[in-house]
């Protein structure tokens, strides 16, 4: 180490969080040891490349000890759960605080349904496409679609996979096949923050849905109604922040499809961590308690906070885009939010932003130390990138900063 700064190669995780040099497009992610890098040395890029929830952290140290959990050595040495559903590795208290949670934002129906607990929503991906393609029983590999912007790791796991009950088959809107389908609907969307419906709405009968519904709570957008659609997939990591807990769930209406998830889940890792599982259930437990108009402690209200954090940052980041003029910005409606009780802007978690005609927004960003994830991972031209808005305060700083000295050139180019 030559004492200055200090070269991190992440791993790879295969979701939103894939290392940044997986496909040999980001350079290393460079971390500085709390020492200023010696001029020589080039600077570190800040890497808004995954869309990891650090930004959360703030909010969680001002909680304290509130939602630790300790356990001893006797405890959950069982593979089942405590509780008594059809999802047998499930612990009774993380299903209450998700249906608590749920009631409390008021962003899904869960009474009558059934939740599924899986690691990460990544898991529970798979384990829906596995559950309704085994349920269509047919010879070929069901085709499973989603409008573009679309989430990159739908395609990436799907192909990764190479299995012979489903297979990736691109753009929703281009999807114009007489076959059973599965379509994702991810809603507000990653990559653009847009809300959105299910695209191909006039097949009847040989449609299937997923509703990835991960960013559908109060920070992000308005709740307009409580959604109760047949399967919805949501994740601790960004309803919480706690992405390395690694816990997502499903909330399933049909009896014998949760049953095939939890199947998949049993042959894949026999369950899912009960660490993780009862730190996010009290994680949980402190958020519903934190939106509560006369609270037992004096905790801010989560989203409150967490909505007045990414409205700040979003306001910066339009002013910079407003002032250099080379990049542009997705614009969002208004609406009522029936959480809050009044119309609310939204502030998606990622700023799809489009460079000027032409220009490789991924290269020109990287160029200026910026780390993005080109448009072209998502389905879409390499001129947009994607920007993650939930980093650490001091690497948002420092986003903007580099942002602000990227200049167009009289040529209408940038230097
Ligand atoms: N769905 C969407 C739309 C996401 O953005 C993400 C994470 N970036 C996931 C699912 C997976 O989240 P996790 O596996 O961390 O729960």
């Amino acid at each position: 180490m030559c004492g200055t700064y200090e070269v991190i190669v992440t791993k790879s995780p295969c979701s939103d969080n894939q290392a940044p040099d997986s496909n040999g497009s980001t350079p290393n992610h460079v971390r500085t040891n709390g020492i200023a890098p010696h001029h020589h040395h080039p600077q570190p890029i800040v890497s808004l490349d995954h869309g990891d929830p650090t930004m959360y952290e703030e909010y969680w140290k001002k909680a304290g000890q509130r939602c630790s959990v300790t356990m001893s050595g006797f405890q959950s040495l069982s593979y089942f759960g405590d509780g008594k559903t059809l999802c047998w590795f499930m612990e009774k208290k993380l299903e209450d605080e998700i249906r608590k949670l749920h009631k409390v934002a008021g962003n899904a129906v869960v009474d009558g349904k059934h939740i599924v607990v899986g690691t990460g929503s990544s898991q529970l991906i798979l384990a829906a496409l596995y559950a309704l393609a085994y349920t269509l029983d047919i010879p070929n590999p069901v085709d499973v679609i989603s409008a573009a912007p679309y989430y990159s790791s739908y395609p990436e796991m799907i192909e990764f996979l190479r299995t012979g009950l489903f297979k990736w088959s691109g753009d929703a809107r281009c999807f114009d096949k007489d076959v059973p389908y599965i379509e994702f609907v991810t809603s507000p969307n990653n990559p653009d923050g847009s809300t959105r419906e299910a695209t191909v709405m006039n097949r009847g009968e040989l449609g299937m849905l997923v509703h990835d519904l991960a960013y559908y709570w109060p920070q992000y957008t308005a709740i307009t109604s409580a959604a109760d659609h047949d399967l919805m997939l949501f994740t601790a990591s960004k309803c919480t922040g706690h992405a390395g807990s690694r816990i997502g769930w499903a909330v399933v209406r049909d009896e014998n499809v949760a049953r095939k998830m939890v199947k998949f889940i049993e042959m894949n890792t026999i369950g899912v961590s009960k660490e993780a599982q009862l730190r996010s259930a009290s994680v949980m437990e402190l958020i519903s308690l934190s939106c509560q108009k006369r609270k037992p402690c004096d905790v801010e209200n989560f989203f409150d906070y967490s909505q007045c954090t990414l409205a700040d940052r979003w306001k910066r980041l339009r002013d910079v885009v407003t002032k250099n003029q080379l990049f542009s910005l997705p614009k969002f409606p208004a609406n009522y939010c029936n959480f809050r009780r009044e119309v609310v802007e939204t502030y998606p978690a990622f700023a799809w932003m489009k460079c000027k005609e032409g220009i490789d927004g991924e290269r020109l960003l990287r160029e200026h130390k910026i780390g993005t994830r080109s448009g072209r991972r998502f389905g879409c031209e390499a001129d947009y990138v994607r920007i993650s808005m939930l980093s650490r305060d001091e690497d948002f700083d420092l986003f903007l900063h580099r942002l602000s000295t990227i200049q167009p050139t009289a040529n209408g180019n940038q230097n």
